[in-house]
């Protein structure tokens, strides 16, 4: 476990990476402890209000501060313990690409949380023994991959390339993947992604009590008729399929060397389906319009 002080380095790090101003713009807030099944860190985005739960048990003068006139409308992350500085830097640079996804575009980031729902609905429904490793297939959300990339880009700037141990380790997403972060087709992303599981984000949408024509409007102008041409291939949702039918059994998931690695067919059933649905979407509407 690093104490407060590397905490605090880590943070005046990440901020000036992701190019925030500390206290002004963001605030951290340390909960000392273990995660014990959440997350170890949590981005509250402006204007929602902060509560304490079991998983995150803030102290009365961090709530009171979080919902202050002050800070009610900055970005608000929560910390737990992290067992290294180069893990909380990459972990504090990660919630930070989320601030900037909210800032960058608020229809996007809204729509990340449909796609999200969607692909953990697709994956819900199949109502599978043992999820051990599952993490691994939000690690392939395009805004998560964005938010590790970020991570994986500063901690290797700062503290050089990950060991073997670190790239074996639980966080080892926030190392592994140092190319670009592709802020500017995100939301493309986010589409080729919901396309592989059609009906999942029909149930986002009625869930939200929305038309689908509504939900795929915060992707951007053209995200309607993408939606359209991408449904009708076959080869798209079959994909998706192949993804589901790609999870791993319990007995495959406990013999794995670490859980998330009996989850990488998965994965890698999603990145070809999107990259179908890309080349499909390429040429059918080579100068499609998106935020
Ligand atoms: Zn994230």
């Amino acid at each position: 476990m690093i104490d407060i002080a590397e905490v605090a380095q880590a943070w005046v790090l990440a901020c000036e990476d992701a190019k925030y101003e500390p206290d002004a713009q963001a605030v951290l807030y340390v909960v000392p402890g273990n995660p014990r099944n959440g997350s170890a860190a949590l981005h509250v985005e402006p204007g929602s209000e902060v509560c304490a739960n079991t998983n995150w048990p803030l102290d009365r003068a961090q709530i009171r501060d979080a919902n202050s006139e002050a800070r009610r409308n900055i970005h608000r992350i929560a910390v737990r313990d992290f067992a290294s500085p180069r893990i909380a830097l990459g972990r504090l640079r990660h919630e930070l690409e989320h601030a900037r996804q909210y800032d960058r575009c608020l229809a996007v980031y809204v729509a990340m949380s449909s796609v999200e729902s969607a692909v953990a609905r697709a994956f819900g429904q199949l109502e599978l023994p043992c999820l051990d490793g599952s993490g691994a297939i939000y690690n392939v959300l395009p805004h998560e991959e964005d938010a590790n990339r970020a991570a994986a880009l500063i901690t290797e700037a700062h503290f050089g390339a990950p060991t073997r141990r670190e790239l074996a380790g639980t966080d080892a997403p926030l190392f592994r993947d140092t190319s670009p972060i592709e802020e500017t087709t995100l939301s493309y992303r986010l589409l080729t992604t919901a396309a592989l599981f059609p009906a999942a984000l029909e149930w986002v949408a009625h869930e939200k009590e929305e038309t689908i024509g509504q939900l795929l409007a915060r992707f951007g102008p053209d995200a309607d008729t993408a939606w359209q041409i991408m449904v009708q291939l076959p080869e798209i949702k079959d994909s998706g399929q192949r993804a589901l039918e790609s999870c791993p059994t319990e007995g495959e998931i406990k013999s794995a060397s670490a859980p998330a690695n009996a989850w990488a067919p998965v994965k890698e059933e999603i990145e070809a389906g999107r990259e179908d649905a890309e080349s499909a979407l390429g040429e059918a509407l080579p100068n499609i319009r998106l935020h």
